[in-house]
């Protein structure tokens, strides 16, 4: 069809020309176009400007959970917007869908997580539990508590604090804008979070931080349940717990970061429900309205707005769109819908059919192993020899050649390969079908015997 393809080809040159994408080499966006224009979506499938169907194996950034083209999402953000354009939640103002939606979320975060600040964002939601966790700390006379530890891999975005909380180095690196009052700490050093002084990490163990810098200069610290961008990795078992226990015996706030966990992903409402840990705070974000609008935010215990409650102060923060209308009415049809159909049932039955197809993509490949998942969120990794766990050279690419594979056979897919490592993670929407997942592998498989 000429119509279609001039119509590409109109798209491509004025993306190369106008558009600087994020998270992209500038200088091969420029010189050749993005390989893909989506254009329309529904459940797993997405479509480009060609026309060519995709299978969406990442819920495009772990955010479109329901899938794509759900219409009941369009129809709430159309009747909300029909109401009014938006409403400010500043000093006096309120509305309607954000009262209805932070009282949900309270509904769903645990313990008495029942205080709700909205963002427009995770990178945003981040940044103002910092700030919130260091007002906290003022308000209760404590100032200097003002750092944050982090974990190395961790990503939690791109705003000021977040960039300098995340421990994938690149992210400082192209300004050199890490604040110094984040550190960053080994993930998943449980010896060490039980204070095993003698052990050779103990220095970069959280407890070994804590204990180097003062717990009284520490105000937060703050993971990811499941990490996602730094490699897909679910902590061992008793690590959120120990984790817990550390910051109530040094007296540090406890955040987590659920902006790709939240809202069913891992088959749970939240990341730390897998272990029953209740955090201070958590940021959520993507899953809140599967990514139909923009949304973030912080959900906090009772104590945390309590101390607030001690003063006529106002609290000097907030984002114009903290709480618009739309995308809370959006957010609360969203969870609605997760509710009524079961999705996080669908989650706990597709879990299985995914651990099934990894360890058979394992069996057959002899590169594949560590292979993972919890709910509808999994990774295999890509070594040279998986026995000697020797990796693939880097130039060699691993994992972004099985990524490609895969996308020339219609599956998007995501390859990590920080520091060496080649991993490739799959995150497709929480409606997937057992067909579906199923699809997913075939494609995953031919892909791999591709590359080998
Ligand atoms: N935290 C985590 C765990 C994320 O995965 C992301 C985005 O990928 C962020 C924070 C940043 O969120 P946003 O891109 O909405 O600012």
């Amino acid at each position: 069809d000429i119509s279609l393809k001039s119509n590409v080809h109109e798209l491509t040159e004025l993306d190369k020309k106008h558009f600087l994408h994020p998270l992209t080499p500038p200088k091969m966006q420029y010189e050749q176009g993005p390989p893909i224009i989506v254009s329309e979506g529904k459940g797993v499938y997405v479509k480009n400007e060609s026309g060519d169907t995709y299978i969406d194996g990442m819920s495009m950034l772990w955010n479109v959970n329901l899938g794509h083209g759900q219409e009941e999402l369009a129809e709430a953000a159309k009747e909300q917007m029909k109401k009014m354009a938006f409403s400010s939640s500043f000093n006096g103002y309120s509305n309607e869908p954000a009262i209805r939606l932070s009282e949900k979320i309270a509904s769903l975060a645990p313990g008495d997580m029942n205080v709700v600040f909205f963002t427009s964002g995770g990178s945003e939601a981040n940044d103002t539990a910092f700030k919130l966790a260091r007002y906290y700390w003022k308000l209760k006379g404590q100032q200097d508590r003002g750092k944050v530890i982090s974990l190395s891999r961790s990503y939690h975005g791109v705003a000021q604090g977040s960039t300098s909380a995340t421990g994938i180095p690149e992210f400082n690196s192209i300004v050199g804008s890490q604040a110094p009052d984040y550190l960053h700490a080994e993930p998943h050093l449980l010896d060490c979070e039980r204070g095993d002084r003698d052990n050779e990490h103990y220095h970069k163990s959280v407890r070994g931080i804590i204990e180097q810098e003062g717990a009284e200069n520490i105000a937060a610290i703050i993971l990811e349940p499941v990490m996602g961008a730094g490699g897909v990795f679910t902590p061992p078992e008793g690590y959120l717990q120990a984790l817990r226990d550390l910051c109530d015996e040094k007296d540090i706030l406890m955040i987590t970061d659920e902006i790709i966990c939240g809202f069913g992903r891992t088959g749970e409402n939240f990341g730390v429900d897998n272990w029953n840990v209740t955090p201070d705070m958590l940021t959520f974000a993507k899953g809140s309205t599967s990514g139909y609008i923009p949304l973030g935010g912080v959900v906090m215990r009772e104590k945390i707005r309590d101390e607030m409650l001690q003063s006529e102060d106002v609290l000097f923060h907030g984002f114009t769109y903290s709480g618009h209308p739309t995308s809370c009415a959006v957010a609360l049809k969203n969870l609605e819908i997760l509710e009524r159909d079961n999705i996080k049932d669908n989650v706990k039955n597709m879990e299985q059919v995914f651990k099934t197809e990894l360890q058979k993509l394992e069996d057959k490949h002899q590169h594949v192993t560590k292979t993972r998942a919890i709910g509808l969120l999994g990774a295999f990794e890509l070594y040279k020899d998986r026995n000697k766990e020797e990796p693939f050279d880097p130039e060699v690419g691993a994992a972004f050649k099985v990524v490609d594979e895969c996308f020339k056979r219609n599956l998007i897919l995501r390859f990590i390969d920080w520091k060496g490592s080649n991993i490739v993670a799959i995150a497709p929407p929480l409606i997937v079908n057992k067909q579906e997942m199923e699809d997913i592998f075939k494609i995953i498989d031919e892909a791999l015997t591709a590359f080998e």
